[in-house]
């Protein structure tokens, strides 16, 4: 029951002591290590139960492994290999702000692009390049459609908080930019979500395929 036990490089630890996390949540433990292997989760767990942690952990851990092949970030259009889609622009900074406290010290390049503010300066940040993207759909959409991120080189995708996403009326979008990503057996996935209602296993089904369910 440490951080040490699921394989996270040493960097990573230290960042973890850092931030004061003690050992993993129960989403960590359980969560992580699937992602860490490349599997496909569904993970049903609450706002509060380290959810954010639990996939930036697997996600910059096999960045830091492949070090060598990571797309230089200093390319424009942005080129990430992980994208997290977040329903608000206050969660998707927060997604951003905790990758940026785990990677600190590392190459791993963060970006976040959220709609209704700030498009230009968004834009020249993105056009340094990420190895990370932190969006909401709609900007994401848009900047796709603009060749300012092109999302074909994603080997992790991760959902968040799909539930929201679905009540706001955001799964058409998702759905959009999901078509724009590899196909599922080429990438790592994630879904989480407070509840699980037949539409969101409908979405896990497409968007995932085969995947392990987890419940906190
Ligand atoms: P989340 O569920 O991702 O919104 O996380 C809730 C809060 O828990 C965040 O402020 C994290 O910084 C914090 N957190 C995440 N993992 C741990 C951990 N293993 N130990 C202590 N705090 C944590």
């Amino acid at each position: 029951n440490s951080f040490e036990e699921l394989g996270l490089r040493p960097l990573v630890l230290d960042n973890l002591k850092k931030c004061g996390y003690d050992r993993p949540t129960p989403i960590q433990k359980h969560g992580s290590p699937q992602l860490i292997n490349g599997l496909h989760v569904m993970c049903c767990a609450q706002t509060g139960s380290g959810k954010t942690a639990a996939f930036l952990l697997p996600i910059i851990n096999r960045l830091l492994q492949q070090q060598d092949t990571l797309t230089p970030a200093m390319t424009a259009p942005a080129t990430p290999e992980a994208l997290i889609l977040a329903p608000t622009r206050e969660l998707a900074i927060q997604i951003g702000k905790e990758a940026n406290m785990y990677a600190n010290g590392s190459m791993v390049k963060t970006q976040v692009a959220y709609g209704g503010t700030a498009i230009f300066s968004q834009k020249q940040r993105l056009m340094k390049g990420c190895n990370i993207l932190v969006a909401t759909t709609g900007r994401l959409k848009q900047f796709i459609s603009e060749k300012i991120v092109d999302v074909s080189k994603v080997r992790y995708f991760i959902l968040d908080e799909a539930d929201r996403m679905l009540d706001m009326g955001f799964m058409p979008d998702v759905n959009t930019v999901v078509e724009s990503l590899p196909p599922k057996e080429e990438r790592v996935s994630g879904m989480f979500s407070a509840t699980f209602p037949p539409d969101i296993q409908a979405a896990a089904k497409n968007i995932l395929g085969d995947y392990v369910y987890i419940v906190i």
